[in-house]
């Protein structure tokens, strides 16, 4: 049961092969079996969701039904949920009770979905390996002895193990792709403003987009269908018409013209990581595609620009955490200084504050003009990179990220070599422009990401692009030892 795909879920409850009460079930004692290896969830709504799910069962007995009806997933920490702890993965935000839903939240909500319970991250999105997190890291379900990537390593161990068929995901330098990537599952960012990010918690406001993470193309177009909405209430979210991403999906891949980036493949990047992204492009050539090389010639200033400009934005974002309004609160207060500075030392993890040292400082006085100014100047000739690439080409391919999944505290001590397993994602952040992770191959039974990066609002060619790719291997399908 727990092999099946968002669409073999929607397809089976519709057939009345079983019940919304038994497939949430199963996925919800998986969870309880096995997540103590993984520590991919930090609150699971057990409750709730076997009686969303009786309810959803209701429903369908007395007619018809929105398309996610009685379906199980789960939702990153980020999302706020009514009613339901949002951590946010910080002990800042331990105690936090959200009063409200995200949009994302209320448009799963609305299209019936069942939600298993939110699972964990790094602090408050930052991080590539969810070793930030207050509630603990995730583990890989390749290897224990590895991450899941990050930030978003909860919502992608979680669905590699089978404990949960899809779930949402946050991406602001790489955090859907990569975590996708390392778990071997497929992940989408869409373009900046497709996704509302109301009550999406800020971390880096100008390069925050939610979007889907799950194990195929075609149920990451089933979500996004649901996720993507115009929302009054996001100043960037974009009034423009949700295409049905579904029905994009079977277009032959012939005359397709892929871009591959020679910055992509230079050094740095792991030969076995090389020759699964190579082996994946020859696939897409027998598919029909050409292979155009270009040149990005500004990408090695994305991970020094968004070093810069996320930092700045996540240092403003994260100055409402005062103890004063919600979330943590220091001991006796002597003062108001006393709380300020004591409920921020004491809630915040060590990254968190060194993002909010290094964004106030790009932001100081005497340094905007070096700092932040220079890396939004630098983000503009990144993104006309893109632009002119995409005069040549309609989609552009890579590695998603350098290496597979890494040791625990491998790059612990050293936050720039962190930073770097970003190094081929961050550019269409700072772009706003749409990414995926696919699974494209194996290297000592550790997965491989291909990425795919759109052109602006091509999230329905990228998903083509994707799902022909997985019609022809099976790399999506495979899955850790014991897990199937
Ligand atoms: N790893 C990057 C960072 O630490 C990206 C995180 C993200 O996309 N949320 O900022």
């Amino acid at each position: 049961m727990h092999n099946k795909t968002l669409a073999d879920i929607i397809a089976g409850l519709n057939r009345g092969d079983f019940s919304s009460v038994e497939i949430t079930r199963h996925f919800l004692d998986r969870i309880h079996q096995l997540d103590g290896q993984y520590n991919s969830f930090i609150t699971v709504t057990a409750e709730a969701a076997l009686a969303s799910a009786a309810a959803a069962d209701q429903q369908r007995a007395n007619g018809s039904v929105p398309l996610f009806c009685g379906v199980p997933m789960a939702h990153k920490d980020i999302f706020c949920t009514n009613g339901v702890r949002t951590s946010c993965g910080s002990k800042m935000l331990d105690n936090f009770v959200p009063p409200y839903d995200a949009t994302v939240v209320e448009n799963f909500a609305n299209a019936g979905a069942v939600i298993l319970g939110k699972t964990n991250m790094d602090e408050f999105a930052m991080g590539s390996s969810n070793e930030t997190s207050y509630y603990g890291p995730v583990k890989n379900p390749w290897d224990t002895n590895c991450v899941p990537g990050g930030s978003s390593g909860g919502s992608a161990a979680a669905i590699a193990a089978r404990l949960t068929p899809a779930a949402t995901a946050t991406d602001t330098g790489g955090s859907i792709r990569q975590p996708a990537a390392l778990c071997g599952i497929t992940g989408l960012k869409p373009t900046y403003g497709r996704v509302s990010r109301w009550g999406m918690i800020a971390f880096a406001s100008s390069l925050d987009q939610g979007g889907p993470m799950a194990r195929t193309a075609e149920d990451c177009a089933l979500m996004l269908n649901v996720m993507a909405s115009f929302d009054g209430k996001d100043s960037t979210s974009i009034d423009r018409p949700v295409p049905d991403y579904s029905n994009y999906l079977n277009q032959p891949l012939s005359g397709l013209k892929i871009g591959i980036p020679k910055e992509y493949f230079g050094e740095g990047l792991n030969p076995g990581t090389e020759q699964a992204v190579r082996d994946a492009l020859v696939e897409y050539e027998k598919l029909g595609a050409t292979l155009v090389e270009i040149s990005l010639p500004h990408s090695n200033l994305a991970v020094p620009a968004y070093y810069v400009i996320a930092p700045a934005e996540a240092s403003a974002n994260l100055s409402r955490f005062d103890g004063v309004r919600y979330g943590y609160r220091c001991e006796n207060p002597k003062d108001l200084r006393d709380l300020y500075m004591r409920t921020r030392g004491e809630g915040f993890g060590e990254e968190v504050k060194r993002r909010i040292l290094v964004g106030a400082y790009c932001l100081s006085a005497g340094y905007y003009d070096a700092y932040y100014r220079k890396a939004q100047q630098a983000r503009r000739l990144i993104k006309q990179d893109f632009v002119d690439a995409f005069q040549q080409v309609d989609v552009i391919m890579g590695p998603t990220s350098p290496s597979p999944a890494f040791g625990f505290g491998a790059k612990g001590n050293d936050p720039v070599a962190m930073y770097l397993e970003d190094i081929y994602t961050i550019a269409t952040n700072l772009a706003g422009l749409p990414g995926m992770s696919v699974p494209c191959g194996l290297v000592n039974n550790k997965p491989v990401g291909l990425q795919i990066i759109g052109d602006y609002f091509d999230e329905a060619l990228m998903l083509n692009v994707a799902h022909q790719f997985q019609q022809a291997t099976d790399w999506h399908q495979r899955a850790p030892e014991g897990l199937a």
